[in-house]
């Protein structure tokens, strides 16, 4: 895959006409993956709130007022019954988050390593998203049975600190080396409507296609606005941004799952369908993203039903020969 895109190339794409671009972005889709797939993910927060760092879209910021609930680590049983629950329901990746800075090694991180070793025996695609990761201690979790590892590049390189400042752009792509190095599939991508410019979006998709590979996962999120979090006020993202940027980061990473992730409670069905043509094939399900609203298993399998939709399959990628 095309790892040496200019920051014109992609802005010509970014910038064209916009049902050209969909029907741009909808033919590279069925060229390179089966249309009709979606995959399902769960997430579900194990640790929540409390965190020390700063995000400034984030309720789980110990220092905005949000009145959210923190919530210490949950227990292995609790978390394997809810990936069973999530697994009978149609999820195939069951994504376990921790609102920590970085992973320390201590007896927490024997716990997840456990839920690791638990969730892969179900026969799902485990991935934890858990802030900052050293390379042992991505090899712990590889070898533990982790799949995948989420972290977020969040926004552009010159956007990045008006959005945090407590850790620095180039922390988050060591971890992503560090997952990298360790043979786990990198989930990587980033939320809109932060009060970034186009170029911003443009810098981001940017980062993610010139890694050394793609990432195997791109979640695009839309800014869900939560009270009390210094990003409450800001507008709400327009579902035609949304489907730029996923469109255009189906064009330039073509055999990448593109996530459509938070902001999803907010759309229509007609809009989501609008989001799969451009080239959207993965969702997280469940009434909860981590803190915020999302819609139900339900709702979702009525709409798979409407659109003509089918769940992927788990491990799907170790079967597909020529796609790196
Ligand atoms: S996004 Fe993650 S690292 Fe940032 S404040 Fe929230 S939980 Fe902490």
């Amino acid at each position: 895959m095309k790892t040496d895109w200019s920051k014109e190339e992609i802005a010509e794409i970014y910038n064209a006409p916009l049902l050209e671009l969909i029907y741009k972005a909808a033919t590279i889709h069925h060229k390179y993956q089966d249309t009709a797939e979606v995959q399902v993910c769960t997430l579900l927060s194990i640790k929540t709130g409390g965190c020390p760092e700063d995000c400034a879209y984030c309720p789980q910021a110990a220092r905005y007022n949000t009145g959210l609930q923190v919530q210490a680590l949950m227990k292995k049983e609790e978390v394997l019954a809810y990936a069973k629950k999530a697994q009978e329901a149609g999820s195939t990746r069951f994504c376990m988050g921790a609102a920590w800075r970085e992973v320390r090694d201590n007896r927490d991180f024997d716990h997840v390593l456990d839920m690791v070793k638990g969730v892969n025996e179900l026969g799902m695609e485990v991935c934890c998203t858990m802030g900052m990761l050293t390379e042992d201690q991505a090899k712990k979790l590889y070898d533990a049975g982790l799949y995948a590892y989420n972290h977020n590049v969040d926004t552009s390189p010159e956007h990045y600190a008006d959005v945090i400042t407590t850790r620095t752009y180039n922390d988050r792509l060591r971890t992503l080396g560090n997952v990298r190095k360790a043979g786990i599939s990198v989930c990587s991508g980033g939320i809109i409507g932060l009060g970034e410019t186009h170029e911003d979006r443009i810098g981001m998709l940017y980062t993610l296609c010139t890694l050394p590979k793609h990432p195997e996962s791109v979640p695009i999120n839309a800014l869900v606005r939560v009270k009390g979090t210094p990003l409450q006020d800001n507008p709400q993202t327009d579902i035609w941004d949304m489907v730029r940027m996923i469109a255009t980061a189906r064009i330039i990473m073509p055999a990448t799952m593109v996530r459509l992730s938070a902001g999803r409670a907010e759309m229509s069905i007609a809009e989501q369908a609008l989001c799969f043509m451009a080239g959207a094939n993965s969702i997280f399900a469940g009434d909860k993203l981590l803190t915020t609203p999302n819609p139900g298993f339900e709702e979702d399998n009525l709409m798979f039903k409407l659109l003509g939709l089918k769940p992927r399959e788990a491990f799907k990628d170790e079967k597909v020969i020529g796609i790196s």
